[in-house]
């Protein structure tokens, strides 16, 4: 399913018309701000890390240019997603309005501290790497949710969490590269 969703998702259009005749190459590219839009692969493996299970709610930590978001709102029911740099914040909400998306809410703000509250999402995805997993998110998860993020500082691992009500399993996926997850907003 995440191959066929992300067939339809126009990577091109998320990206500055200086770097689109890259678009559909498998690697990470500059979308201002010293971000990057991750690579296609990488974006493939985390939505499938959290698709399997109940699919009604998801959070993003860090929108970025809005790629991911456009993938997660045809996987789940809804998508809170949240972005701490202004410019990006902005300019993903228009390319995402402009593709029409009604299920996605926009919060302009630090992953750190989220006003959701705890017990409330299926599955979270932070596509910036803090050093540990932040115990605030981890509690944000349902009975059967999923939380997927690059752990790390120079060597990162993508790494999977699923509570079960009472416990949290976690799962080594691969050895990934993000950009730190950083706290306050710009
Ligand atoms: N999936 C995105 C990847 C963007 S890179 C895409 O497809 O474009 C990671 C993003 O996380 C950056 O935009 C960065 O500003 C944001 N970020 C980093 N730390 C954050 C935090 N504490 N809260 C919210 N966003 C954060």
């Amino acid at each position: 399913k995440v191959r066929s969703i992300m067939k339809d998702v126009p990577r091109h259009f998320f990206i500055d018309e200086a770097m689109a005749s890259h678009a559909y190459e498998n690697a990470s590219l500059p979308i201002g701000y010293s971000q990057t839009i991750s690579q296609p692969q990488v974006v493939a493996l985390m939505s499938q890390a959290i698709a399997d299970g109940e699919c009604e709610r998801v959070l993003e930590i860090g929108t970025g240019c809005g790629y991911q978001t456009a993938i997660l709102a045809q996987l789940f029911d809804k998508v809170w997603t949240v972005e701490r740099i202004e410019g990006l914040y902005q300019k993903a909400q228009e390319k995402l309005n402009e593709l029409q998306f009604n299920n996605i809410e926009f919060y302009f703000g630090d992953g750190f501290n989220t006003p959701y509250e705890d017990d409330f999402f299926d599955a979270i995805v932070l596509t910036a790497a803090p050093e540990e997993v932040p115990e605030a998110l981890l509690k944000k998860l349902k009975s059967g949710g999923r939380l997927v993020a690059p752990i790390g500082n120079e060597h990162q691992i993508l790494t999977r969490f699923i509570y079960d009500g009472q416990t949290f399993k976690k799962q080594e996926l691969g050895e990934v590269s993000f950009v730190p997850l950083l706290g306050g907003t710009n």
